[in-house]
């Protein structure tokens, strides 16, 4: 089996039960265009979608790509047939309350039992929430976040119009305390953005210290957790990155992506504020929704206006499956993406031909390849990620800054500023038991 046909098989009669809702109206042939020709162009589709990468395979360990589990693909798919728009009640009941059923799940998951949360777009979205609301509390000033935070939040900054800054990170890539504490010295600090789980790394801000901080200098914390979110679940992390977990209760808020490693599709990210009066900011006069109902709307509260039901209906079905509780089977998978990063790291760093910068602190590996410059290294990187991936076997690339190699490689000859490392993220419960092979494909990919 190459593609897992679960969620296929289970459409048919979760349709059925859906149409059975709504028996009493009359019949009537919808008025479908095409649809003599459709299963055709599907063909046609199909084909296309075989130039992609093998995201959905364990010999895919690239980038933060995670398959979405079968019942979210059935969830989202049903829904498909109501197509709902939560942006009001009127265009989404059902799918608006199991969207607040499924965000009450999350907000539980970070020890919040009165929140303001919703759903989004995806995490970009989410931030952009994050820091509009920040910046609505504290406007005009800075928006801090590490060196090796998203990208975006720079962006975000910019769209808000409000001043950003990058503090640098330690050796392990997390944010810098004593380079923190030096900006937050100079004043006019509004946010400050702790990442728990870098994209590039996986590397976890020291978030207990940062919180510290806020007693003494008054400043939001925001933590995007966007992909690191759900490992607050996982039992076997290292001491600091439990103890930032432990404290996420503590953000201001929170963005969690449950299409990073909560088993959806795109686009699912998710908000949440630990102030429930935080609605009051989003506060606007719509002459088109709202006309239903008097309770509070999830678009009352969103920056988008139309978003997906499908989404909602997926994450619920998703979460009913596999609940989010420590010792859980969803909880499980976590850790065993934890432990396959840390044997692949292991195997990488008794290997002389590899160095390997930082410890993952989540499910994500980093390493070089021993050159003698870093110009040399980031060519073996290259060569080694094109043949690796002749071979099936998909990893990818990351250019990490110079510095990181300072003590764990001093011989390095820095002739450039970055080094173009193979970073692989091993979010897939699977990658555990393919390790070895992942292994022998990047040993095999390695040539003088
Ligand atoms: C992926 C990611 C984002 C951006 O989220 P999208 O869902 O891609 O928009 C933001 N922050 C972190 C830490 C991420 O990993």
């Amino acid at each position: 089996m190459k593609l897992d046909k679960t969620s296929v098989n289970a459409i048919p009669s979760a349709c059925e039960i859906l149409e059975s809702g709504f028996a009493r109206l009359p019949d009537f042939d919808p008025a479908i265009s095409g649809a003599d020709r459709m299963a055709a162009v599907l063909a046609e589709a199909a084909l296309r979608l075989q130039d992609n990468f093998p995201y959905f395979h364990p010999l895919y360990a690239g980038q933060m790509l995670k398959p979405p589990h079968p019942v979210a693909h059935a969830a989202y798919s049903l829904a498909m047939w109501i197509n709902p728009n939560n942006h009001a009640l009127d265009g989404g009941r059902a799918s608006s309350a199991m969207e607040k059923e499924a965000v009450t799940e999350i907000a539980a998951m970070f020890g919040w039992s009165e929140y303001l949360a919703h759903l989004t777009g995806g995490g970009t979205m989410a931030n952009l929430e994050a820091l509009w609301v920040a910046s609505r509390l504290h406007p005009g000033r800075k928006v801090l976040a590490s060196a090796q935070a998203h990208y975006t939040h720079e962006r975000i900054s910019g769209v808000l119009g409000i001043p950003f800054e990058k503090v640098s990170v330690d050796s392990q890539g997390r944010m810098d305390m004593a380079a923190l504490e030096s900006n937050l010295a100079g004043g006019d600090v509004g946010t400050v953005v702790a990442t728990l789980g870098t994209t590039g790394l996986g590397a976890v801000d020291p978030l207990p210290p940062i919180l510290a901080l806020r007693e003494k200098y008054g400043f939001r914390v925001h933590v995007d957790a966007a992909y690191g979110g759900y490992f607050r679940l996982a039992s076997n992390l290292a001491a600091p990155a439990t103890a930032a977990f432990a404290r996420i209760t503590e953000a201001d808020s929170i963005v969690v992506d449950p299409h990073k490693h909560g088993l959806q599709p795109y686009g699912c990210g998710c908000i949440l504020f630990r102030d429930p009066g935080t609605g009051v900011l989003y506060k606007h006069d719509s002459p088109y929704t709202y006309f239903s109902s008097k309770v509070l709307h999830l678009g009352e509260i969103s920056l988008e206006c139309s978003r997906p039901g499908a989404a909602a209906v997926a994450l619920w079905a998703t979460q009913r499956l596999l609940p989010l509780e420590r010792g859980g089977e969803f909880a499980s998978g976590l850790e065993a993406s934890r432990r396959a990063a840390l044997r692949l790291a292991d195997l990488l760093s008794t290997d002389d031909r590899f160095v390997v910068p930082t410890v993952p602190e989540l499910d994500i590996v980093v390493w070089a390849v021993r050159a003698g410059s870093a110009s040399e290294a980031s060519v073996k990187s290259q060569q080694i990620f094109d043949r690796a991936a002749k071979e099936d076997l998909h990893l990818a690339l990351i250019q990490l800054p110079v510095e990181f190699f300072t003590d764990c490689w001093p011989e390095l000859v820095k002739d450039r500023p970055t080094v173009l490392c193979l970073r692989s993220v091993l979010m897939k419960p699977e990658h555990l038991a393919w390790l070895d092979r992942i292994y022998a494909g990047i040993s095999a990919a390695y040539s003088d």
